[in-house]
């Protein structure tokens, strides 16, 4: 895809359609601006993995759960909507059909098509300016949110440049160069020197003691690097937990976990404890916000809610449901702040589905015919549909669900090896979850077979041995994580879901804006994540 108008890294060509042609003969200076169009302050909410089924999933938890915990039967999507305007996004990086979070954040933060799994650089691997670098050179502040770590993709490609998002160690130090302002997420491992995985170090009890009570500390480098000194260098106040962060008022870098932060069904369960150390991914933005608007300039802040991906990932649907809802707490948050904020554009989005995730019918417990009042139905015919389409009632046993589906099978191999049986697996299974499994099909979690993608250097398909994939076993690279989309099969019928895969798709996703209504004219079409990344850059 070429774009060649409209792009804030290529002013010089715009001003040039602008201007007469002879104007052209030098680089001007001043190029002419649509000052109508700007905002002060840029809100970006990137839903990782945020396809229109997930936000369906919302949609209908809120309007149809029975017992749903929305009083009000309103998302956040349905103020974006209500007050705001909404376009469509194709999300593919350079020469492929489907995108990874690293490009595609990439691209918005560019505006530059970009080649998969690479972060801050253009798809010939060339360093490409970011919307922060733009937010900075306006001299507005930037801030970067996250509830995975700040080192992973989508918060990277926003301040980062490098070849892979692997490279989270090099990206620690990139953050840094890039001097956001406000930084809050994950990720403690990937600024402190290696000596701190070893806890008898004085480094690990110096951090220890930073950081406070139930914090792992360790680290994720290979050198002797301590960053949290570098940021105290650069003028970051450093927190790592929510009182800190609630008192923090400059520069501040936030690093509340050693790598990801609470899952949603964890964030949900210790949220109103008064001892909870963590920050939600709400009070983070919130906090984000108080200290950037302070600005006289304005800001640039991204949010990510990183987790959605992951739960789509392992088609653990109560998850999904649950890192949706966090979402839409954030975005509430983000819509309240706006009211007293009007010279705001927010833009939400996703930088791609995951999973290919919906609610489906079925020929599994097909409804029993029974009477209807209606007149079209006369005396004797009864309403018996073909299939069923689903009971409601799903959506609250979804909400109910206490543990991920990760922290099920982290529980079931933390036992010795002689009891990880499959009567433990169905024990655990029907402890923490509302839908239950049989003594076979907890078998079939666990049967293996011989690594079909086997190969040893690979940082996935590494195992010889894997679990056994009954269908399109491809489309299922992350294959430690398998047994959590066996088990996702095995309790389909009865959650009403179907998942397509353990991966990404290339399902366009939906682009809200919500601001000033001459802001948001240019989002309102159908657009690519580049083009997305352009109109943003042009819109501050
Ligand atoms: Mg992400
Ligand atoms: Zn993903």
């Amino acid at each position: 895809m070429t774009i060649s108008t409209h792009s804030w890294q290529q002013t010089f060509v715009t001003a040039c359609l602008l201007l007469t042609l002879a104007s052209c003969s030098s680089v001007p200076t001043n190029p002419p601006q649509a000052v109508a169009h700007k905002a002060k302050n840029v809100i970006l909410l990137i839903g990782d993995g945020m396809g229109p089924q997930q936000i369906g999933l919302l949609l209908s938890y809120s309007r149809q759960a029975p017992h749903g915990v929305l009083t009000t039967h309103r998302t956040a999507f349905d103020r974006m909507m209500n007050e705001g305007r909404l376009g469509l996004s194709m999300t593919h990086p350079d020469a492929a059909l489907v995108v990874d979070s690293a490009a595609s954040a990439t691209q918005i933060a560019t505006g530059k098509m970009a080649g998969s799994e690479m972060i801050g650089v253009d798809k010939d691997g060339n360093r490409q300016a970011t919307l922060i670098d733009k937010a900075k050179r306006l001299g507005k502040a930037t801030g970067l949110v996250s509830d995975t770590r700040i080192t992973h993709a989508t918060p990277a490609a926003f301040a980062a440049h490098q070849t892979h998002r692997s490279l989270e160690t090099n990206i620690a130090e990139d953050l840094l160069s890039t001097d956001a302002d406000v930084m809050l997420s994950g990720g403690l491992s990937y600024f402190l020197p290696e000596a701190t995985k070893d806890d008898k170090t004085p480094i690990h009890q110096q951090i220890k003691a930073q950081v406070g009570a139930g914090f792992t500390v360790s680290s994720a480098r290979k050198d002797d690097k301590n960053l949290l000194t570098t940021a105290s260098q650069q003028g970051y106040q450093l927190v790592f937990n929510k009182s800190q962060l609630q008192q923090a008022t400059g520069k501040t870098l936030g690093l509340f976990a050693d790598s990801l932060m609470a899952d949603g069904i964890t964030e949900n369960k210790h949220r109103d404890e008064v001892n909870r150390t963590q920050p939600t991914l709400k009070e983070m933005t919130e906090q984000a916000l108080t200290i950037l608007s302070k600005r006289p300039e304005g800001f640039f802040l991204m949010v990510e809610g990183g987790q959605i991906d992951m739960a789509a990932h392992r088609n653990d649907t109560g998850l999904l449901l649950h890192e949706m809802l966090k979402f839409n707490d954030t975005l509430n948050a983000v819509l309240d702040w706006a009211n007293s904020h009007p010279d705001t554009l927010i833009v939400v989005t996703a930088d791609h589905e995951t999973g290919g995730f919906g609610f489906s019918y079925s020929a599994y417990n097909t409804p029993k015919p029974r009477h209807l009042a209606g007149n079209a139905f006369g005396d004797k015919a009864m309403f018996k549909p073909d299939f069923n389409f689903g009971n409601p009632e799903v959506l609250d046993k979804l909400y109910t669900q206490q543990l991920s589906y990760e922290a099920i099978f982290k529980h079931f191999d933390a036992l010795p090896v002689a009891e990880q049986t499959p009567e433990k697996l169905l024990e655990l299974v029907n402890r923490y979850t509302e839908f239950k499994i049989t003594k076979t099909q907890a078998e079939n979690i666990l049967a293996t077979e011989n690594n079909p993608f086997y190969q040893p250097e690979h940082k996935t398909l590494e195992q010889k041995q894997v679990p056994k994939m009954p269908v399109n076993s491809a489309f299922f690279p992350y294959q430690k994580d398998n047994r959590q989309n066996l088990l996702a099969q095995a309790v389909a019928m009865q959650q009403q879901v179907v998942w397509a895969t353990g991966t990404h798709t290339s399902t366009p996703v939906l682009v809200f804006s919500h601001g000033k209504e001459s802001v948001l004219v240019p989002f309102t079409k159908l657009l690519h994540h580049s083009e997305l990344g352009l109109l943003l850059g042009e819109a501050f």
